[in-house]
């Protein structure tokens, strides 16, 4: 009898010991789950931190541009319509090869509503900062002299802008462009389309979607695009050529 309750005892000793061992292997599993946890909320947001996607300041009062773009045109555009491209464009990158990547790298990258986005971000940023109080008159400098060898003259530069804008078919942009060797060019682009996708530099957007002009103008885009040259901050735009 003896002998049986020595194995009995010693039996109990390695079920108790397999009982505490596994025990222990569950505390270690509940408390790594537990931590994985953890570190998925803190590595997927549900909207990107990163500071890559933000609308540029807006260097101007937001009635400063008036009457050619109304403070109600420039407080829903730049504060709703921007804010949109912003606030979407950092949900869509969560979990994508994009979600730290630079702005430019985006547009030049993706498709899609992550192409659409980003491109507006970056239009929108350009767009904003081309303009000021009492702006207007004529580029000077590399870029005046650019546009009058290459154009005949400011008002036949103009002249042709005005009429690609015009003729942009819906929602897009007439933009000025340059290549490497300081050659400029006009293009239209549909959606939020930037010419950075053609290995170009932006100097100058015009947008034409409805929302940029619709309030002052109605259904006359024409006359905006006329209006618009007497806002244009040429310093600043000069500075991108
Ligand atoms: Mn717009």
């Amino acid at each position: 009898m003896t002998p049986l309750k020595i194995n009995n005892f010693s039996h109990m000793k390695t079920i108790y010991f397999y009982l505490l061992t596994g025990l222990l292997a569950l505390g270690v599993i509940s408390c790594n789950s537990s931590n994985a946890r953890n570190n998925d909320n803190n590595n997927n947001p549900q909207s990107s931190t990163t500071t890559n996607f933000e609308k540029v300041a807006l260097p101007y009062e937001t009635d400063a541009l008036e009457p050619v773009i109304s403070q109600q045109t420039v407080e829903l555009h730049y504060g709703k319509h921007h804010q949109a491209y912003v606030d979407n464009l950092k949900k869509l990158v969560v979990g994508t090869k994009f979600e730290d990547a630079d702005l430019e790298t985006v547009v030049k990258e993706s498709d899609g509503a992550i192409f659409n986005n980003a491109g507006q971000i970056l239009n929108h940023n350009l767009y904003f900062t081309s303009f000021k109080k009492d702006g207007g008159g004529e580029p000077t400098g590399r870029l005046g002299e650019a546009i009058t060898e290459q154009f005949g003259s400011f008002e036949k530069f103009k002249e042709e802008f005005n009429a690609e804008g015009g003729a942009v078919f819906g929602s897009g942009w007439v933009w000025l462009a340059k290549d490497d060797s300081g050659k400029l060019s006009i293009h239209q682009e549909s959606g939020g389309g930037n010419p950075i996708t053609r290995g170009l530099t932006p100097i100058l957007g015009f947008d034409v979607w409805e929302h940029s002009y619709y309030l002052d103008y109605q259904n006359r885009r024409g006359d905006h695009l006329k209006e618009i040259w007497k806002i244009i901050d040429w310093e600043t735009v000069g500075q991108r050529y």
